[in-house]
């Protein structure tokens, strides 16, 4: 097993867990920092360029804040979504509605608060301008989807033929046409059509197909588009042995493209946006849990005090997240366990088969790049209560920026029945 690095030290969680007991989310501010810069910095050839910060990934104020230094919007899609970004002071065309299955009142606040409307789908449309009060704004952005495989094959979402979301190639003609004749003068173009990829020409690809769309719907239809936007699914290295992604090279292989292919089209004045999740905060967040059993049966265990709850990806998908025992950080890796939560699910497990270092009940274990779609995917199942998040400071002091679940926020939904007084 290959080691990878962490900005967590044993000295350092030991004194946090002092004040806050695990589990606990940690972020690295210094290195949410430097990587938005280094994406902002990729995309620079593009005076319109805008990341959209996709919400979903760490619905975090404190986290969304940082990154609004670095001139991120928010991508969203959901009410809740939106009150945080509202609340952030990221609204209007900052934001981005990228949603689906969108009921009427999370479009009625898109609308309220200005936010891009970017639909999933035609029959939308309708739906969206009674939302809107009888007419939709000037600037509209269509979701795209090509069917068939997308030949970047390599993880959860790279089959667009079976996903739900978007419009197909005729679609997207239909609605450009009707949304002109309802006023709409300003169009985005969107499409997601593959998940964490770990290469470096995923968002050149898709930007490829985008480009020649473009300049396809501008023939037919006449519409002014004035922005593409490349979503989510650049990926990390989860894995030791995985190159991670180059920012600078993608942002250079869709400049390519841009050349190739819009700027010949008299379309060189359109903005590139993206609305990465998992690339700008993944690798800077870990969930820091501690060894609290050993179980030596058919199989040899250990059980630690975080689960599922606090990270769902290995559950979920049977994502890999790497492991590091702290202050074990050089092996040997000679035990080989399957490191559990305690929820009653068999998938409740961090790892399986997994090479590690002895472990020892107290020794503190980091699970890895848990900084997007981990605290934000968390539920409440067995009633189990989600953690605290602490942010590492680029002074290195730490700060707590959610605390954790107490029983009485598990219960306050009965707070309008009688059993509530027993409860509390
Ligand atoms: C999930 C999602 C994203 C973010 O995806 P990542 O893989 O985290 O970059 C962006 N846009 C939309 C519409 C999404 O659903």
């Amino acid at each position: 097993m290959q080691k990878k690095e962490t900005f967590v030290t044993k000295e350092l969680a030991e004194k946090i867990a002092k004040e806050y007991p695990t589990p606990f989310y940690l972020y690295d501010e210094a290195g949410i920092r430097e990587n938005a810069d280094a994406v902002r910095k990729a995309f620079s050839w593009n005076p319109g360029f805008r990341e959209y910060f996709a919400v979903k990934a760490n619905a975090n104020p404190f986290i969304m804040n940082i990154l609004k230094d670095y001139g991120c919007g928010s991508d969203c899609s959901s009410l809740t979504e939106l009150m945080l970004s509202d609340a952030c002071g990221i609204t209007g065309s900052d934001i981005m509605f990228s949603s689906n299955d969108t009921p009427f009142e999370e479009y009625e606040l898109a609308y309220k608060l200005g936010a891009i409307i970017n639909l999933d789908d035609i029959t939308h449309i309708d739906f969206c301008e009674e939302a809107c009060g009888g007419k939709l704004p000037e600037t509209m952005s269509c979701r795209y989807n090509p069917g068939g495989k997308f030949t970047l094959s390599n993880g959860i979402m790279d089959d667009p033929g079976d996903a739900k979301y978007g419009m197909t190639r005729e679609q997207m003609t239909e609605s450009f046409k009707i949304l002109i004749e309802k006023g709409v003068k300003h169009f985005g173009i969107h499409a997601f059509l593959a998940s964490n990829t770990v290469t470096n020409d995923y968002y050149a690809q898709l930007a490829g197909q985008l480009f020649d769309l473009a300049v396809e719907l501008k023939n037919e239809t006449g519409a002014h588009i004035s922005f593409i936007n490349l979503s989510g699914g650049v990926g990390i290295a989860y894995s030791p042995d995985q190159t991670p992604n180059d920012i600078a090279a993608i942002g250079a292989g869709v400049e390519r493209v841009y050349n190739e292919k819009l700027v010949p089209a008299g379309m060189g004045d359109v903005a590139i946006y993206t609305e990465m999740g998992r690339y700008m905060m993944a690798p800077y967040g870990v969930l820091v849990t501690r060894a609290i059993h050993e179980k030596h049966t058919h199989k040899e265990y250990i059980g630690v005090d975080a689960c599922a709850v606090n990270l769902m990806r290995p559950a979920m998908y049977g994502s890999y997240h790497h492991i590091t025992v702290l202050g074990k950080e050089d092996g040997p890796f000679d035990h080989m366990y399957d490191v559990t939560g305690s929820l009653c699910e068999n998938n409740d497990k961090f790892a399986i088969d997994r090479k590690l270092p002895r472990i020892d009940m107290g020794d503190i274990l980091v699970i890895h790049d848990a900084g997007a779609h981990g605290y934000a995917m968390g539920y409440n199942y067995n009633g189990k209560l989600k953690c605290a998040e602490i942010l590492l400071k680029a002074d290195g002091e730490t700060e707590l920026i959610r605390r954790a679940e107490t029983p009485a926020d598990y219960f306050s939904t009965f707070d309008c029945f009688d059993i509530y007084d027993k409860l509390k």
